[in-house]
């Protein structure tokens, strides 16, 4: 297990950087502790290659599917293909037209506002975990007609099988749906319901970010997807890009070398996602300009542009505070 002073090649800033004041948000980290040594530490979403593959397809096809005629443009496009299927390889094209499909399909029954249920089953209320989760406390546009319902289920869960990680999920988006699933995480396993609620935001956070990735964010277009895709990948593959201080991106391993690098770049957006919420005072001593870019371009989008991460994250402790007053 690596130390919490490590992050991947990234060094740890001198710890007076931080603010003097610890939010919920790092006094939760003691709680996250207690879950690794009971291997419940894994925020997967499920694997791209686990849906059908259609023998055959070319990159000819995906553009085909995007609709692009313009000569130029279609030359530009299959370069970027070609890139795609290096990096993860050729089955990977089929498995993100059939993907986009699926999410456009589900999307259709979403409603503007997420259902949120379960939470009753840890003594919470549904109603006031709505308060927390919403686009008050996070970036226009990742939360509304995105998410069709944010559960708690009392069940465990074996970690993703392609990550090779062994232990059970916290929490998880399955492949080419729009569900947040918390997963047998327990209020009796931490040491008090404000960091149980703390850690359950800081989750949400995480899961957030795959609910808005190339694959379940369903306002882009195939064109756009394979651009986001390729540029996360590429800040990925820069030395010194930004990894999780417990060592959870880099300790994902597959014997097949296509599918490792895939599982790891889905679990790098998603914790820059969760780093940029959860811990904005990091995210901005440590992303690289390209990574915080990426943050900018392909999470907070056209509508999200006026988030703050620091003040949404002082209300959302506010609102866990109050949760945990009753
Ligand atoms: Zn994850």
């Amino acid at each position: 297990m690596k130390s919490f002073e490590n992050f991947g090649g990234t060094k740890l800033p001198e710890k007076k950087s931080f603010p003097e004041k610890k939010t919920i948000f790092e006094r939760v980290e003691k709680s996250l502790k207690i879950f690794m040594a009971m291997g419940i530490v894994v925020l997967g979403a499920d694997s791209i290659f686990e849906s059908r593959l259609v023998k055959g397809y070319t990159p000819d096809h995906y553009i085909k599917y995007c609709g692009i005629e313009n000569e130029l443009q279609q030359k530009d496009l299959k370069l970027k293909l070609i890139e795609l299927e290096k990096h993860f390889s050729p089955q990977f094209l089929s498995n993100l037209e059939s993907l986009i499909e699926k999410i456009n399909h589900n999307s259709r029954e979403i409603t503007s506002t997420p259902k949120i249920e379960g939470f009753e089953n840890v003594g919470l209320g549904n109603e006031e975990m709505a308060t927390l989760w919403n686009e008050n406390n996070y970036p226009a546009g990742t939360i509304n007609g995105k998410i069709g319902k944010i559960g708690y289920q009392n069940i465990s869960k074996k970690n993703t099988k392609e990550y090779h990680m062994g232990g059970m999920k916290a929490a998880e988006v399955a492949p080419a749906e729009n569900d947040i699933k918390f997963l047998g995480l327990k209020n009796k396993e931490h040491s008090s319901k404000k960091d149980f609620v703390g850690t359950l935001d800081w989750y949400f956070s995480h899961e957030l970010g795959h609910i808005n990735d190339w694959v379940h964010g369903n306002e882009f277009k195939p064109e756009e997807r394979v651009d986001f895709i390729l540029e996360v990948t590429s800040a990925f593959d820069k030395p010194d890009s930004f990894r999780d201080r417990m060592g959870y991106i880099n300790s994902i391993n597959n014997p097949n070398p296509h599918l490792e690098k895939y599982c790891k770049v889905v679990e790098y957006w998603a914790v820059l996602c969760e780093c940029y919420l959860t811990f904005p005072d990091l995210a901005a001593i440590s992303f690289s300009p390209e990574e915080r870019n990426l943050i900018e371009k392909w999470f907070l989008g056209k509508n999200g542009q006026k988030f703050n991460p620091k003040d949404a994250l002082a209300k959302r402790g506010e609102l866990v505070e109050k949760i945990c007053a009753k």
